[in-house]
C-alpha cells in the first residue's frame, strides 16, 4: 500500500505537512494557491496510504512512508537486501600484505576470501591482519588462507533474511560484518556484505523516518 508512486502535488503536500504539520487542509490549499476541493482526492489518497494521519480539529501530520506501523513491526519488516553493501573479496592465495593494501584501498574493515571459483572460503577482519602483522615473518610470502577464520566456521546471512536477524547475530559472534550469501552447487557465492555501519544507518533512517521500506 505505502509503496505506490506520488504525483507531483502530492509529493508537494508532503513535504508542507512534513514541515508545517499538523496543518489544515485549509492551510495546505492556501499555501499551494489552489482549492479545498482540488485538494480534497490527494488527501484523501495520502491518506489511505498511510503517509499523511488526519486528526479531526488539528489537522494532517505526517505518518511516514510506512504509515502508522508501530516502530517494532517497521523494523520487522526490513530484509538485509534493503541496507545491504558491496563486497570486497580476495583470492584465498594472496598474500597477507596485499589483504591489507585491499583493505585500505577499499576502506572496509571485513574481507572475504574466496577460492577460484568464487565461492566463499573464509573471512579477515582488521584484527586478524594486525596479528599476522605482529610476527617476525615476511607479510609478502604469508597467504591469507593461513591466518583467516574459515568455513565452515562463517557466520553468513542471505538478502532475504530480516535485517533484526543479521544485528543479532553480529552481537551473539561478537563480529562486524556478516557476508550476504547465496547458495550453490558449488558452495557459497558472495553476493554482498552487512555490517555495524549499515545497521547504524538503519537507526539513523528510523529517526528520521525514512525507512527503506
Ligand atoms: P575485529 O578484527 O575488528 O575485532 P571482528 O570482530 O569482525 O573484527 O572479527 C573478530 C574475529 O571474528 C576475527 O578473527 C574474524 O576473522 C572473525 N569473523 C569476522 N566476521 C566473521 C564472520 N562473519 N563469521 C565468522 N567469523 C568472523
Amino acid at each position: 500500500m505505502s509503496n505506490i508512486e506520488l504525483n507531483k502535488r502530492q509529493d508537494q503536500i508532503l513535504e508542507i505537512v512534513k514541515e508545517k504539520g499538523p496543518i489544515t487542509g485549509e492551510q495546505i490549499a492556501d499555501l499551494l494557491n489552489l482549492t479545498r476541493a482540488t485538494l480534497r482526492p490527494d488527501l484523501a489518497i495520502l491518506t489511505m496510504t498511510g503517509y499523511l494521519e488526519a486528526r479531526p480539529r488539528v489537522g494532517y501530520f505526517y505518518a511516514g512512508k510506512s504509515g502508522g506501523l508501530h516502530i517494532s513491526e517497521k523494523i520487522n519488516k526490513i530484509m538485509v537486501k534493503d541496507y545491504q553493501s558491496i563486497p570486497v573479496v580476495v583470492n584465498n592465495n594472496v598474500s597477507v600484505y596485499d589483504a591489507i593494501c585491499t583493505m585500505f584501498l577499499e576502506d572496509v574493515g571485513t574481507l572475504f576470501v574466496v577460492d577460484e571459483n568464487s565461492i566463499l572460503v573464509g573471512v579477515l577482519s582488521r584484527k586478524d591482519l594486525l596479528r599476522a602483522s605482529l610476527g617476525s615473518q615476511n607479510l609478502n610470502t604469508i597467504p591469507v588462507n593461513i591466518i583467516m577464520t574459515r568455513m565452515p566456521n562463517i557466520t553468513m546471512c542471505t538478502r532475504d533474511e530480516l535485517i533484526i536477524n543479521v544485528a543479532d547475530k553480529l552481537i551473539e559472534k561478537q563480529i562486524d560484518a556478516l557476508p550476504i550469501v547465496k547458495e550453490t552447487d558449488k558452495g557459497y557465492e558472495v553476493v554482498g556484505r552487512i555490517t555495524k555501519t549499515n545497521i547504524t544507518k538503519l537507526l539513523v533512517d528510523i529517526a528520521n523516518d525514512e525507512l527503506m521500506i
